[in-house]
């Protein structure tokens, strides 16, 4: 899930939180929580900061990627409390923020989950942060494409995904790709549509990196923050391979058929 608007730079602060600082995070979390488990929630998000620029490629073109903000990572206690404050949809784990004014401070908000905390929400919110910060905040990048990359760094779902796409596809059900790509998120208001969008977007992004690698991929997203459209961008980077986005769903679809 990723949202970009005007909010305010920080949390509304008081009492209510604590925080521990690392060297690009600052965790704010419920002063009735222990302060080991925020540093565990620290430690991790340092790793996957690591983990997800190199994965991605992004460490390569570090010359011109620069991360100089800290970015704070707020926990509400709970699902309730994080709703009411965020007005996310409801099935939100949680969001990536870039506030827009002078200090463009960087946010990921969040409610404390026993599961699928550390290894699912943490780095998919990183990974909108990182791929915000590469692209350009000013550019758009395609949602389908942003929720693709975020998921990549789940770490059972790309495994989970796969068997899931290749049943709808032999049954014909998943979306043509133009589709996908016109699709925005929150318009989506069945449950099942909002896990096809997301299953599918990270079918074709794991498509990408597996078969043509994480140089290529990174050469695509080049293209993106260079202002190109994603057809354009596509067919710049995969010249011998996809002519038009057809080419790009057709060689998905038999990639996943095998
Ligand atoms: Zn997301």
């Amino acid at each position: 899930m990723i949202l970009f608007f005007f909010c305010a730079g920080e949390p509304a602060y008081g009492d209510y939180w604590k925080k521990e600082r690392g060297t690009h995070f600052i965790v704010w979390y419920s002063s009735d929580e222990s302060p080991v488990w925020a540093r565990s929630v620290l430690r991790a998000a340092e790793t996957y900061y690591r983990r997800i620029a190199k994965n991605i490629n992004y460490s390569r073109f570090r010359n011109f990627w620069t991360w100089d903000e800290r970015v704070n990572i707020v926990i509400y206690q709970n699902k309730e409390t994080f709703l009411n404050n965020t007005k996310q949809p409801a099935w939100s784990k949680g969001g990536a923020y870039r506030d827009e004014s002078l200090f463009k401070t960087k946010m990921i908000v969040t409610y404390k989950q026993e599961q699928n905390f550390l290894d699912g929400v943490l780095p998919h919110e990183i990974s909108h942060l990182i791929l915000g910060d590469f692209i350009g905040w000013d550019k758009s990048i395609p949602r389908w494409f942003n929720e693709g990359v975020a998921q990549l760094q789940e770490s059972r779902k790309t495994r989970i995904v796969r068997p899931f796409m290749k049943k709808m596809i032999a049954r014909n059900a998943h979306w043509p790709l133009r589709i996908l790509m016109q699709t925005e998120v929150r318009d989506l208001e069945g449950t099942d549509e909002v896990a096809l969008f997301y299953a599918q977007s990270l079918s074709i992004i794991d498509f990408l990196i597996s078969r043509f690698g994480s140089n290529k991929f990174g050469e695509l997203c080049v293209m993106l923050k260079r202002g190109y459209d994603f057809e354009t961008a596509l067919t710049k980077v995969y010249l011998f391979d996809f002519k038009t986005a057809e080419d790009l769903e057709k060689k998905w679809l038999r990639y996943m058929k095998n």
